[in-house]
């Protein structure tokens, strides 16, 4: 905590893990007296780079840019790009440190790593954010390749970014290589790649309420969030008979007791994916459906809720809104959408509850697919990845009821992720000794 105390989402990702890891390493005579968490907490390197760039009007901008590589034990660091103008050393630290334990618990060898800038692409045209990415890129390429680091996309880094920063990459290598992830299916893409985080995160869930002999058929469903992981669980809870009935973005969140179709679904992807507009915007078009400006859909009767936009976006109050109302699954697809408070009420109420690192780890799972079609230079069906993320979604939920059995009976998925996550790293480490 004294090194950093000015950190506050970095001391409580890392916090969460040390609660659960800490009395399992006193347990384990090899990592006695080793310092591993010590060492797992200090990124192995940590870039911070000017980024300048030219708007429309000819002005001159001046972003920040970052590149955490946290820990390359078990392979090369690998974790998304945020743009975003909240994004600083903390917010990226935390989601480097939790990319660690989330890469370890796909079974692919892939190191834990994160970055991006406080540019905010919201309002900017394409040339602008073709200017800021390639300016990024002309800073960020010395330190990646495809045996280094591979970074992906994150909140505000699309297919769109993504093109833009691959373009750059090639220019300046002159090589193409799979040094990002999340890329065009023409060239180098992997299928499902775009729906891997919000199916996934469905596919644990679905994994959790198999556990009490349940599914979603007929389950309400409350989302948070409309990018990216928003769509696509969304999308994923309709095919499996559920009905979800909200979607949100920073400005507020649309409540549809008629519940969202797959034709208002296609209308919010037009709308965020192609349109870039709000999604205030769809009550002009659905007008049975409500508006809440400001607030967040944690109110809303739900069996299911996935957190779906950001870090701490659900807090104590919204959890016991949510018990109240009878919700019986939560499970992050956004990291760390809970708040420590939030997670000790679920765990309190027993209810099946499933951290970000385990339930959203789909998307870097199929990161790591498309990093070995790339290397193979072959491309899999969309059967065939859609199989592999619900195989690996499915070992990571056993390897979380291993490790996060309790003796009573209920599965606290923190603790199961926490140490499975912890146990592949931290013996890489010890095998790689003092470095
Ligand atoms: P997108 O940029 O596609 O979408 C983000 C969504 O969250 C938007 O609806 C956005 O609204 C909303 N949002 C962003 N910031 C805030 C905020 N401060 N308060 C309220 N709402 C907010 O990002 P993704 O869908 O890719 O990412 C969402 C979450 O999932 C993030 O936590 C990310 O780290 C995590 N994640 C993403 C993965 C991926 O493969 N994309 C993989 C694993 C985790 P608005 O449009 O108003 O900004």
């Amino acid at each position: 905590k004294s090194r950093n105390g000015h950190e506050p989402e970095f001391i409580q990702a890392v916090q969460e893990v040390a609660d659960t890891v800490i009395p399992y390493i006193a347990e384990k005579e090899i990592y006695n007296g080793k310092n591993i968490l010590l060492r797992m907490v200090e990124p192995e390197r940590l870039v911070s780079f000017r980024v300048a760039w030219v708007d429309d009007e000819g002005e001159i901008h001046v972003n920040r840019g970052y590149r955490i590589q946290m820990n390359s034990a078990i392979g090369p660091y690998k974790g998304g790009l945020r743009f975003h103008p909240t994004v600083n050393a903390s917010i990226l630290k935390f989601l480097a440190f939790e990319q660690v334990f989330k890469n370890s618990l796909t079974t692919l060898p892939m190191g834990g790593g994160k970055g991006g800038s406080d540019f905010d692409p919201k309002g900017k045209s394409d040339d602008e954010v073709m200017r800021f990415c390639h300016a990024f890129m002309l800073e960020l390429n010395r330190h990646i390749g495809p045996n280094t680091d591979v970074p992906a996309g994150d909140i505000g880094v699309g297919a769109r970014e993504i093109g833009y920063l691959f373009g750059m990459y090639k220019k300046i290598r002159n090589e193409f290589t799979g040094v990002l992830t999340g890329k065009g299916l023409s060239w180098g893409g992997s299928k499902i790649r775009p729906e891997a985080t919000g199916y996934g995160t469905v596919y644990f869930a679905e994994n959790m309420l198999k556990t009490r002999n349940e599914n979603f058929e007929g389950k309400t469903v409350v989302i948070s969030g409309s990018g990216n992981v928003a769509q696509y669980a969304a999308e994923k809870v309709i095919q499996l008979g559920g009905k979800v009935v909200t979607l949100s973005d920073s400005s507020g969140y649309i409540y549809d007791a008629d519940g969202i179709d797959t034709n208002k679904l296609e209308y919010v992807m037009d709308l965020k994916n192609n349109r870039r507009g709000r999604i205030s915007e769809y009550v002009k078009k659905y007008p049975n459906a409500e508006y809440h400006d400001g607030k967040t859909p944690w109110d809303v009767k739900c069996e299911i809720a996935l957190p779906c936009a950001t870090q701490n976006e659900l807090n104590e109050e919204d959890a016991k809104q949510l018990l109240d109302n009878g919700c019986i699954c939560v499970a992050e697809g956004a990291n760390m959408p809970c708040t420590a408070d939030a997670v000790h009420a679920f765990h309190d109420a027993k209810i099946l509850f499933a951290p970000g690192k385990a339930s959203n780890a789909g998307g870097v799972a199929t990161s790591g697919l498309e990093m070995s079609q790339n290397s193979l230079r072959i491309s899999w069906t969309r059967e065939e990845v859609d199989e592999r993320l619900k195989g690996i979604m499915s070992d990571i939920h056993d390897s979380c009821i291993e490790y996060g059995m309790e003796e009573n009976g209920y599965c606290n998925y923190v603790k199961g992720a926490n140490i499975a996550g912890f146990v592949k790293v931290a013996d890489a480490m010890l095998a790689q000794g003092v470095i």
